[in-house]
């Protein structure tokens, strides 16, 4: 940590005096373990999220949180069903509304697969 901080700081044109007094952002290790049992430690910010996951720097393997951070489920959405789709469009009531006006006119024979139409029934039983 102290070495990366410096790096590139030049020697004796700065005085890092300055720094003293100055509160360093609050750190935490997290643990993670790979696949291949790499254990290993990441320095982040206590405010950040603690991810999951982490890359293992020694095979590249998918790591584990060790602090037992699971990953977070994804949010699926539920699918959108056609009544569902229909409801935005539609109250329950006007539905039903339209639904009788349709059985009518379905008994009426005004609509509806032809062998049920009247005017057919009729000419088939006569
Ligand atoms: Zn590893």
């Amino acid at each position: 940590m102290a070495e990366r901080t410096l790096r590139g700081a030049r020697l004796g044109g700065q005085s890092f005096e300055d720094e003293r007094g100055i509160e360093f952002a609050a750190r935490q290790q997290v643990g993670y373990l790979c696949k291949q049992g790499h254990e290993f430690e990441v320095t982040m910010s206590v405010e950040a999220d603690i991810p999951a996951n982490w890359e293992c720097p020694r095979c590249g393997a998918e790591a584990l949180s060790t602090a037992g951070i699971l990953p977070e489920a994804k949010v699926e959405k539920p699918a959108r069903t056609h009544w569902d789709m229909l409801l935005e469009r539609r109250s329950e009531k006007e539905l039903e509304d339209i639904l009788k006006e349709r059985l009518e006119l379905l008994r009426g024979g005004a609509i509806g697969p032809a062998h049920l139409h009247r005017a057919n029934r009729k000419k088939r039983v006569s």
